[in-house]
Formats: C-alpha cells, sequence, structure tokens
C-alpha cells in the first residue's frame, strides 16, 4: 500500500493514476479476509494507543463530492472503540470560524492525546474551494500550503500522528454515484444541486489537487492517493496504511500501578 503515498516534493498528475486500481486483489472476495483482519487489528491498536495516552492520531479525508468520505468512516471504523475516536465534518465555515485565521478551527478539532480523530474534510478545503473559485490570489494560497505545513509540524512535534487519504474516484464513477442519489430513495437525502455545480469544474478541481498534494505531502505528514472506485480497495488501502503506521508508533499498557507482589496481597 506503501505505492500510494505522495513522495514529498514530486509533482502530482492524478490522470497517470487509475481510480479503478485494486492492487495485487482481483475481487473484493479475494480482499475480504484482509480487510476484516486490518479493521479488527485497528480496534485492538486504537486500545492501547487510548490506555498509552501519549500519542494522538489525525486522519484527514479529502475526495470530490461522492468520493466515499463517509463510507470509509463507517467501514474502516467499524469495529473502533467510539469513546476514543471522534469525527469532525468541515462544511462552510461559520461565521465565527470565518472571523478566524483558516487553521482555528482544524486546531480545535484536532485529536487529544490518546485519541483518534477523522477529518470529514479538512482545513485542505480552505486552499481548495478559493483555488478553484478564485477566490484569493495564487500567492495567498502558496502561503498557506506553508502555513498548513507548518501546522501539521507542530502537531507532530507534539504527540500527533498525521495521515492524509485523497479518495480518488474518475468522473464516470462520479456520475452514477450522483444518479444513484437521484434514484435511490435511501440516498436521496444526499443529493445536492451544489455537488451538479461543482461537477462541472472537475479540472479546476483536480487541478488544485495536484497543487495542494505536491505542497503538502512531507515525510511525516504524508498524502496518500487512494484508488476509490471500488469502495472495498479504498477501505482495504486505507485500513492497512492506518494499521501499519499505528502499530509502528509500539504502544504499550502503561505499566500496573501495583508490583505483581502487591497485586498477590490484595484481597477482594
Ligand atoms: P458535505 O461534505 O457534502 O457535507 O459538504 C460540505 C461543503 O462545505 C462542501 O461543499 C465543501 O466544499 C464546503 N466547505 C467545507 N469547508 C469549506 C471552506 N473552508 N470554505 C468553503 N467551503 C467549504
Ligand atoms: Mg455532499
Amino acid at each position: 500500500m506503501r505505492r500510494h503515498r505522495v513522495r514529498p516534493g514530486t509533482k502530482v498528475d492524478l490522470g497517470d493514476i487509475d481510480p479503478a486500481e485494486t492492487g495485487r486483489y482481483e475481487d473484493e472476495d479475494a480482499a475480504r479476509e484482509h480487510l476484516g483482519r486490518d479493521v479488527e487489528r485497528l480496534a485492538a491498536l486504537q486500545e492501547v494507543l487510548y490506555a498509552e495516552h501519549r500519542h494522538a492520531v489525525l486522519i484527514v479525508l479529502q475526495g470530490m463530492d461522492t468520493a466515499g468520505k463517509d463510507g470509509t468512516i463507517k467501514h474502516v471504523f467499524s469495529a473502533v472503540n467510539p469513546s476514543g475516536c471522534e469525527v469532525a465534518p468541515f462544511k462552510v465555515p461559520t461565521e465565527e470560524e470565518a472571523d478566524h485565521d483558516f487553521l482555528w478551527r482544524a486546531h480545535r478539532f484536532a485529536p487529544r492525546r490518546g485519541h483518534m480523530t477523522i477529518f470529514n474534510r479538512s482545513h485542505y478545503e480552505d486552499v481548495l474551494v478559493p483555488f478553484v473559485h478564485r477566490l484569493q490570489p495564487r500567492d495567498v494560497i502558496r502561503r498557506r500550503y506553508d502555513q498548513i505545513n507548518a501546522f501539521e509540524r507542530i502537531l507532530i512535534e507534539n504527540g500527533t500522528v498525521v495521515l492524509k487519504f485523497f479518495l480518488h474516484v474518475s468522473k464516470d464513477e462520479q456520475c452514477a454515484r450522483l444518479q444513484a442519489r437521484l434514484d435511490d430513495p435511501t440516498k436521496q437525502w444526499k443529493f445536492s444541486l451544489k455537488d451538479v455545480e461543482e461537477r462541472k469544474l472537475w479540472p479546476r478541481y483536480q487541478k488544485a489537487y495536484e497543487c495542494l498534494l505536491g505542497h503538502c505531502s512531507t515525510r511525516r505528514a504524508p498524502w496518500h492517493v487512494i484508488p476509490a472506485n471500488h469502495k472495498w480497495y479504498r477501505n482495504l488501502a486505507v485500513a492497512d496504511i492506518l494499521v501499519e503506521t499505528i502499530r509502528a508508533l509500539d504502544c504499550k499498557y502503561p505499566r500496573p500501578e501495583l508490583s505483581a507482589a502487591e497485586r498477590k496481597r490484595i484481597r477482594l
């Protein structure tokens, strides 16, 4: 799964990355066991992360409308204890949020020690929307890339692991998913006319993503471009990268308060 990582300083061409790729797996059946194992492992790792109370994990999910941000949260974290896991959705900034610097709300929702927080959209919307809609001059956006890198460095140097995933779907796949939102009564609530408007700006969105991926994938806060046309592969790739990264933290259960001898003497 390492190949999905964007190497720092490289120029990203999303046109070169196949959104329908599924690695060494032919179909969902072949990947089911692996995904099940990863989901369980993630839950076990989260428990030690929580118990140790030393690190935090920030997971950033970005992608075009319908790319599967909600689906990824629902599936990959299905076994995780909700007590130690928060989801922060980033909508159009409220008046209070817009009155602050753009990183204010991201910092407020950053994970506390021992916790995992998933950003469903993130501070990256602030280099995406202004780019696509030409709301800010390019040098302001360029400066924001640097500010984001500095912000993420602050989190990292204070014990937070930062992992970022761009869920990469094709324009055709988005069309099919939007159509399903029009046709399927259980999905109609998700349909927004705004998505149709934004879809017209597809090439500018892709360009905006290529720029931010190129500027903000760092060694310690890497971006991953996840082929997401196949939901099962998307889930597997995200889960696998999370497991590998959190495992490398080598979290340990805290030492018990009492020694073995003291514990033996306790009569209940
Ligand atoms: P959804 O994820 O479908 O609930 O939609 C959230 C909407 O909020 C998307 O259209 C985002 O582009 C928009 N949004 C989130 N953050 C920002 C931001 N910082 N500036 C402008 N729009 C944003
Ligand atoms: Mg939406």
